[in-house]
């Protein structure tokens, strides 16, 4: 792997490789972008098949993070860790986080981290005990704990704007929800959703959930049946790769016409993202809908976590859905290419502002 060309690909500022032989670490960070502000994105404690497949899974999601954060108006740059976990090996987990967490604490406020596949409160807990610069840990004074409730509103409110453009109304009584997926997030969308008097179809592929969102209220669909369901609304929230060569035509035949969901990554190429927009679907792009859980961990750096502010600015996806629709119309591009358009358009005039002379280049979170 060429690491410098890689890097020039979509301009990525700094990778870290962190070793400690003693705890068994091994890690990449990567930092993507930082015009914004300090670099936030969580650390992913994962089984990779090479050590090449990692640095590219951090990267892509360093990167991920950058238009997630711009997109959202946060003063936040894109970053992201994966530690390689060996599944042969015991680690000491205390041992292997803080000598992490020293690492984090080395990079100066660069980059901050969080939980993600992999870690927990629990981990996060560890990094503190060496760094000040991890959000959504267990114990550190004004945390904000489990980001999904954050997550789930912030996708419920992007649904209601997408449903507005698709139906010329926001209001969910009596609309045919698609859930996929009803674990952390999923579930309390599925809960809302319900509460405004939509009629829910939901699946997982495990029994648990499933149980769960029975009683609730939804109705249990196998998982290679949802798609075969009319409905109005198509909320992916199990894995990323759901809207495909395979899904677009069942989802046509069901009649969806607005596509919200939680899940990362949902296009499994851009293209799908194209033929959604020539069958006049409303896509509301996934990185924007899912950022109610980057907003309640960045209120964190605002004094300590206030659940109240932090929920106005998950309502406010409402409004950036809708400017990822103007902008769509305004250059006549599929929705998810308007998504980035948002994310760039911010990121460029920011950088501009840089050329003027400051004594301090200090973030607005680290004052
Ligand atoms: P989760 O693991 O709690 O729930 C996912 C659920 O999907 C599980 O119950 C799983 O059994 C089910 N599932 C997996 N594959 C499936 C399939 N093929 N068909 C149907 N069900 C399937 O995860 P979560 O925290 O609810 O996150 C859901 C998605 O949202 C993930 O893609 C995640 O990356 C993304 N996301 C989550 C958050 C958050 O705050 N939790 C934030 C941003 C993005």
């Amino acid at each position: 792997m060429e690491l410098f060309k890689s890097m020039g690909k979509y301009d990525y500022e700094q990778l870290v490789f962190m070793h400690d032989e003693e705890s068994g670490l091994k890690a990449i960070t990567c930092i993507h972008d930082t015009t914004l502000g300090p670099s936030l994105g969580g650390t992913r404690y994962w089984t990779y098949e090479n050590e090449e497949d990692a640095i590219e899974d951090a990267m892509r999601l360093a990167r991920g993070m950058t238009y997630k954060a711009a997109a959202s108006g946060l003063p936040l740059g894109g970053g992201k860790t994966v530690i390689i976990k060996d599944p042969d090996k015991q680690v000491n987990q205390e041992a292997l986080f803080r000598a992490f967490g020293r690492f984090v604490e080395g990079l100066n406020g660069r980059y901050i981290t969080a939980a993600d596949v992999g870690t927990t409160t629990i981990e996060m807990d560890y990094i503190y005990q060496e760094t000040d610069f991890v959000a959504g840990t267990g114990h550190k004074p004004g945390t904000s704990g489990n980001p999904s409730p954050s997550t789930a509103h912030g996708v419920y409110i992007g649904i209601k704007a997408a449903a507005k453009k698709a139906f010329g109304s926001n209001s969910l009584e009596g609309r045919r929800i698609l859930v996929e997926g009803v674990g952390k997030v999923g579930y309390l969308l599925a809960e809302a959703a319900l509460e405004e008097g939509a009629k829910v179809y939901a699946t997982d592929i495990f029994e648990g959930p499933r149980e769960r969102a029975r009683e609730l209220g939804c109705e249990i669909v196998e998982a290679d049946k949802l798609l075969d369901i009319e409905a109005d609304i198509y909320a992916p929230c199990a894995m990323g790769g759901s809207i495909n060569d395979e899904s677009l035509p069942k989802l046509k035949k069901a009649g969806v016409k607005v596509i919200a969901g939680s899940a990362n990554n949902q296009l499994a190429e851009p293209r799908h993202g194209d033929k959604l927009d020539e069958m006049g679907l409303v896509y509301a792009p996934d990185y924007i809908v899912n950022a109610g859980g980057l907003i309640q961990v960045a209120d964190e750096f605002y004094g300590g976590y206030k659940a109240e502010r932090a929920r106005m600015s998950v309502n406010r996806i409402y409004d950036q859905i809708e400017k990822v629709f103007e902008i769509a119309d305004r250059d006549g591009v599929p929705t998810y290419k308007a998504a980035n358009t948002l994310a760039e358009e911010r990121i460029k005039a920011v950088r501009n502002t840089k050329s003027i002379f400051a004594r301090s280049n200090k973030s607005v979170i680290d004052r």
